[in-house]
């Protein structure tokens, strides 16, 4: 997976790929799955919701620059999967998802990997964690229809998000905080499950 999925693409990163090759994918997929737990590609995790593709994953993290010194908020904690890779990689990783179920499996599967520190919270991610704000980084792992203004307020001076945006196609959009001002980048189309408002 991590010499033909990510590094045959370009994702030369060496700490990014040692990560990849220290959590094992199919504790965060179905069983039944097996070894196609590696495969190039995504999966259902039940609720309509999906564990993303290994490649996009390495892609999100790989433009954000995450190092051991950045505090990083995940938006969509789905299966887990990309919240043990980030917090291998970061000091901190706070990661939020909307839907208990998938969060309390999401949980028991990270406790059988050894992660780094990782804090988890139920509510509409959208809304980011104000308790811990400023963040260095934001992952959004659900598409918005809106540039995420909430999360944008609780990025840090020098931060960087990046998030699925649904327009009239769907993009992954780098935003950096920069001398005061803010850079908005378009990385590559993408399709991601639509990121649920409100209330379960
Ligand atoms: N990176 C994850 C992707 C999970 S799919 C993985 O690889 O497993 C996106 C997740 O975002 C789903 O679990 C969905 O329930 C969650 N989600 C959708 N809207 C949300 C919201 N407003 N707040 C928090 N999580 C949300």
């Amino acid at each position: 997976m991590v010499a033909e999925q990510l590094q045959a693409r370009g994702i030369a990163d060496r700490k990014l790929l040692e990560a990849f090759l220290a959590v094992p994918r199919h504790l965060f997929v179905d069983p039944a799955l097996g070894n196609r737990a590696y495969d190039d590609c995504s999966f259902p995790i039940g609720y309509e919701q999906t564990i993303s593709q290994p490649y996009i994953i390495a892609f999100m993290i790989q433009s954000l620059e995450v190092t051991r010194y950045t505090r990083v908020l995940e938006v969509g904690t789905g299966s887990g999967y990309q919240t043990a890779i980030l917090s291998l990689l970061a000091r901190d990783v706070f990661t939020i998802e909307r839907l208990a179920p998938l969060l309390r499996k999401a949980e028991s599967a990270l406790s059988l990997v050894g992660t780094g520190s990782v804090r988890v919270k139920e509510a509409d991610g959208s809304l980011g964690w104000p308790s811990y704000a400023p963040f260095d980084r934001i992952i959004v792992s659900a598409a918005m229809k809106d540039r995420p203004l909430e999360l944008l307020d609780q990025l840090a001076e020098e931060g960087k998000l990046i998030a699925p945006i649904s327009g009239d196609a769907e993009h992954l959009v780098l935003f950096a905080k920069e001398g005061g001002a803010l850079r908005e980048e378009r990385l590559a189309r993408c399709a991601f499950v639509p990121l649920l408002k409100g209330e379960a």
